[in-house]
């Protein structure tokens, strides 16, 4: 059985990030459509996006177009990762903003980073030189 099952996967594309990616998504719209009953739209709607992803998720293993299938990984791949930079971007500002006031220069709408909580304080603009009050 074991031997049969390798010998049909021999010259076929197998398992990816982007399958694994994919298997997540077919349980979380199973749970889904499992919560929300199989005589609704909304289940009917996530069991049918099922059965393509695992249409799909086959298709993708059993294919034996190496070159296609690379390159839809590579898609994921870069597509999964600016998701994630951009991710992280966000966050790191909002922790900033927590400990920092932002403000723009009035002359060269250079942004300037100072400390919170200082009350009234001048700004020296790092670009242009200019000095301006704010409330921080
Ligand atoms: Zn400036």
């Amino acid at each position: 059985m074991k031997e049969k099952l390798m010998k049909f996967m021999y010259g076929r594309y197998g398992n990816d990030e982007l399958n694994q990616f994919l298997f997540k998504l077919v349980f979380i719209s199973l749970v889904i459509s499992l919560l929300s009953g199989r005589a609704s739209f909304l289940g009917d709607l996530f069991y049918f996006l099922e059965l393509i992803m695992v249409v799909f998720i086959y298709f993708r293993m059993f294919s034996k177009n190496f070159n296609k299938r690379y390159s839809e990984r590579t898609a994921y791949l870069n597509y999964s990762s600016k998701i994630k930079l951009s991710l992280d971007k966000q966050s790191k500002i909002r922790e900033q903003k927590k400990s920092y006031a932002f403000f723009k220069c009035p002359s060269c709408k250079q942004k300037v980073r100072v400390p919170k909580g200082k009350g009234k304080i001048s700004i020296h603009c790092p670009k242009c030189g200019v000095d301006f009050i704010k409330k921080s």
